[in-house]
């Protein structure tokens, strides 16, 4: 077999270098929240393919489920002829919602269910404008990289933009950016930008993930969604990230008790196979033209049954009150090594989604980008796959699998320990 560095040539030889790679590593074989790559080493994955992997690696489930769905019916296109677990992925996403008679329709792709939710809440508001936050993120196609909020390297290059887009401030108290400022921003752009009557849908995250783990706060959320109801506005709330058992219930939004009109999903729904969803009240769901919803693979049969599986899972595994055990387990450590290391200026999160801050010397204002680029790159050494997030690129932030051993998150902790330790943090 081809050594990493072979891999690695051969890669640099033939694909771009917009697409960026973490680690210069290929990776072979997994196993719920171990990973062995084309050499040989283990790594244990505290990334989860990004929010993809709550219920693991290559989780037992799921691949008998893909395995039998495989050999069975791969493809029909769901608008052409249709299959029961389409169905039945949706029948059970609306009722995970919360959402008194939701309807859902699925996509492959975070950015694409995005895509979409706009494009229901165009049709059923008949306006066009959408606001979202500065630090948001919603994917890499046009529209959902226009509502994202970070320049480099999403947007670099890519405009000009599509028109009617608006960015508020989210949030951050850590930052000096309080609910109160925040919602005062939404209403600045209502004075100075845009009429609220021409605006379709504000979309949030309720834990904003690339934008560093920034947790929205329930009143925060119950603004939003006044300021909605004032204005005739669909509140759209992005949990692709988020969402999927990730924050210890079903959507993190639920632990705001606040109702959102519409909802995105990806990642995790799929155990790792392409899937998402766009799950809303029946009135807006309704609204697009037959027709004017839908796509070649959305929904594949593949993925449905991977997603079907997925519940089961959840159900059997208990995997929400393992996501609240494990946040837990994460937010206990990380603050105590928060106590030995000033560099760490803050530890937050939902759930399991659970990360921290890194400032220089301590200070939150200096955003310590080089020291979390030297932790990542330490943990790699000593065999532990670690993501940064962030606006400022100084935050870490952990995914591992919700299914994780205790035992084999408090291995990786002791690298996160070691690392800090070694790079004098
Ligand atoms: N929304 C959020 C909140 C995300 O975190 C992401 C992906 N990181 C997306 C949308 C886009 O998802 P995808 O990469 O599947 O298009």
């Amino acid at each position: 077999m081809s050594s990493n560095s072979e891999l690695m040539a051969r890669r640099n030889a033939a694909l771009p270098r917009g697409v960026s790679q973490g680690f210069p590593i290929f990776m072979d074989h997994a196993d719920n929240a171990e990973m062995w790559d084309v050499e040989g080493r283990r790594y244990i994955d505290f990334a989860g393919g990004i929010a993809v992997l709550n219920v693991g690696n290559v989780n037992p489930h799921v691949t008998a489920a893909v395995q039998t769905q495989a050999a069975k019916l791969n493809h029909t296109c769901f608008m052409v002829t249709a299959y029961e677990s389409y169905v039945s992925v949706c029948e059970k996403l609306n009722a995970l919602s919360g959402i008194p008679d939701a309807k859902s329709f699925l996509v492959s792709t975070g950015a694409e269910a995005v895509e979409n939710a706009v494009k229901v809440a165009r049709a059923y508001t008949g306006r066009g404008a959408v606001i979202a936050f500065g630090g948001g993120f919603h994917g890499r196609t046009l529209l959902a990289m226009s509502l994202t909020g970070k320049v480099a390297p999403y947007k670099t290059g890519f405009g000009p933009f599509p028109t009617g887009i608006y960015h508020a401030a989210f949030p951050n108290a850590l930052h000096g950016v309080s609910v109160d400022d925040s919602i005062a921003s939404i209403e600045k752009l209502f004075k100075f930008d845009v009429d609220p009557a021409s605006v379709a849908a504000i979309i949030v995250e309720p834990v904003q993930g690339e934008g560093g783990f920034v947790v929205a706060p329930k009143e925060f959320l119950e603004r939003v969604r006044a300021l909605c109801d004032a204005h005739g506005i669909v509140m759209i709330v992005d949990e692709v990230q988020a969402g999927a058992g990730r924050t210890g219930s079903w959507l993190a939004v639920h632990q705001s008790g606040v109702q959102p009109d519409v909802v995105t999903m990806a990642k995790s729904i799929g155990g790792g196979y392409p899937l998402a969803a766009v799950i809303g009240k029946p009135q807006i769901m309704e609204a697009p033209v037959p027709g004017g919803l839908g796509g070649t693979y959305g929904g594949n049969p593949v993925a449905c049954a991977a997603a079907l599986a997925v519940f089961e899972v959840f159900e059997r595994d208990k995997l929400l009150e393992r996501s609240r055990a494990l946040g837990e387990q994460l937010s206990g450590r990380l603050h105590t090594l928060a106590g030995k290391h000033k560099s760490i200026v803050d530890v937050r999160g939902l759930g399991a989604m659970v990360a921290f801050e890194l400032g220089e010397g301590g200070d939150v204002h200096k955003p310590a980008a080089a020291l979390t680029k030297a932790l990542v790159a330490k943990a790699f050494e000593k065999g532990l796959i670690l993501l940064s997030c962030g606006t400022y690129a100084n935050v870490i932030r952990v995914l591992v699998p919700l299914t994780a051993e205790p035992a084999l998150v408090d291995e990786g902790l002791d690298i996160v320990a070691s690392c800090l330790a070694e790079l004098g943090a």
